[in-house]
């Protein structure tokens, strides 16, 4: 539901789809022609990978490109590779980009299936990266660091979107056992599942704690869980991770569990559909399929300058073509009509302070972004906190001066980020020299 005040001087508030809300039954869509797979590397030279153009793969088949790296996509298909080459993602992320050209009959791979009775935390981290609801192995495998908690948010974390609460919803029991095999693979004991506005009754079963949070937004963003249920302030810059503390979603700890149980890596994805007019659509995909086969599918036309959303109202992202393919990741997709576009403008601002009151980390918003404006990214951050920012979008949703704000400060972080890393990097290199 979203409302928004009639009085100006009121705060916007906007509620997180709820479990009491009646959710529809996904709608399966058909497995596409061609698939395409994002894997997270580099393509460097295309006769040094492991997969090559041609090569034959069936569904839950581990691809992997380079040995030495571990980066790796898990076939959502039965098929033939057509096409490796390299793909930008958002703010220069970088992948290859494997299309599969899907064959009539379907063969399961058996790699999984001869480990999946003894799960261990190898087993985990080699073949869960892909699948549906993205688990972070990173951190939940992390030797260096390991995490003392897991929590799980039940809702999802951006507006309109019915994902992992549909698994909370219709599939508890694959939930239930894939909190087991995070207690039986990463010994973590402490296991809580977060949930909207939810009463607390109904779950005793779970082998996880309860615990409910507020159902306006942002307060699914992490960092605010973090306050409600452990009492503890992320520090700015940092994770919950950075306090031992590993977020999952709902739908990656059901597909754990899925898969556990079957013996089958999950390759379809869950998905809400905000369409032109705002209604919503569940529907279940194959890993990999265009974004324009779903549009087929609903019938939506796209004309010239409409938008593609990846994500929620306040914090997707856009994306430029339809052929963008579903990830494991990808929660919802919205479509914008042109008309409906709200535009942002070079105005400057007016200080009428509305994203100060509403902004949850209690930054100087309209200072901060003066900064920003100027590319005075460091200042921004010692001045201003920009690394206390939530990433939730309200004070862009907010603005009267239509400033573009939380793609400044979105740009600003990816900026600061990329700093750090190069001078990491020569920092190594110049150690290096020095031995
Ligand atoms: S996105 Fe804007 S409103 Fe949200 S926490 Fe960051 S600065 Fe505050
Ligand atoms: S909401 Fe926009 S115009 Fe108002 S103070 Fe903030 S940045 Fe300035």
């Amino acid at each position: 539901m979203m409302t928004r005040s009639f009085f100006g001087f009121s705060k916007p508030c906007f509620e997180y789809e709820l479990l009491t809300d009646t959710l529809p039954v996904p709608e399966e869509i058909a497995t596409p022609a061609t698939v395409t797979l994002l894997l997270p590397e580099a393509l460097e030279k295309l006769d040094s990978g492991l997969i090559k153009i041609g090569d034959k793969v069936k569904t839950g088949q581990k691809l992997v490109l380079h040995e030495e790296s571990g980066a790796c996509v898990i076939s959502s298909v039965t098929g033939t590779i057509s096409s490796i080459t390299p793909f930008i993602g958002d703010f220069s992320k970088i992948f290859t980009a494997i299309a599969i050209d899907v064959d009539q009959e379907e063969i399961i791979d058996q790699q999984f299936k001869d480990l999946y009775q003894e799960p261990t935390l190898e087993t985990l981290k080699n073949f869960f990266s892909f699948v549906p609801g993205a688990p972070p192995l990173k951190a939940l495998c992390d030797s260096a660091n390991p995490p003392k908690s897991i929590i799980i948010y039940g809702g999802d974390t951006d507006l309109l979107i019915s994902t992992n609460l549909y698994y909370v919803k219709a599939d508890i029991n694959a939930i239930k056992a894939g909190i087991k095999i995070l207690k039986q693979t990463t010994g973590i004991e402490n296991i809580i599942l977060a949930m909207p506005g939810e009463s607390l009754q109904g779950y005793g079963h779970l082998g996880a704690s309860v615990k409910n949070v507020s159902a306006v937004y942002p307060f699914g963003s992490p960092n605010l869980i973090m306050q409600k249920i452990l009492k503890q302030v992320v520090p700015a810059g940092k994770d919950p991770m950075d306090l031992g503390i590993c977020f999952i979603r709902a739908e990656a700890v059901a597909a754990i569990g899925n898969a556990f149980t079957n013996g089958c890596l999950p390759v379809n994805k869950i998905l809400t559909l905000v369409d032109k007019t705002g209604k919503q659509k569940l529907m279940s995909v194959r890993i990999g399929t265009p974004l324009k086969e779903i549009f087929n599918h609903y019938n939506i036309n796209l004309n010239d300058r409409d938008r593609l959303i990846i994500g929620g109202p306040m914090t997707g992202s856009a994306v430029y073509s339809e052929d963008f393919p579903v990830q494991p990741d990808t929660d919802a997709v919205m479509v914008q009509d042109a008309a409906d576009i709200s535009h942002t403008s070079d105005y400057p601002c007016i200080n009428c302070g509305d994203c100060i009151r509403i902004c949850p980390a209690k930054i100087q918003v309209s200072m901060l972004v003066r900064l920003l404006e100027a590319e005075l990214y460091e200042e921004a951050a010692d001045e201003y906190d920009l690394m206390s920012c939530i990433d939730c979008g309200l004070c862009s949703y907010v603005c009267v001066a239509k400033i573009p704000v939380f793609q400044y400060i979105r740009l600003a972080k990816y900026e600061l980020a990329k700093a750090a890393l190069e001078e990491a990097e020569n920092q190594e290199q110049e150690e290096e020299t020095n031995e």
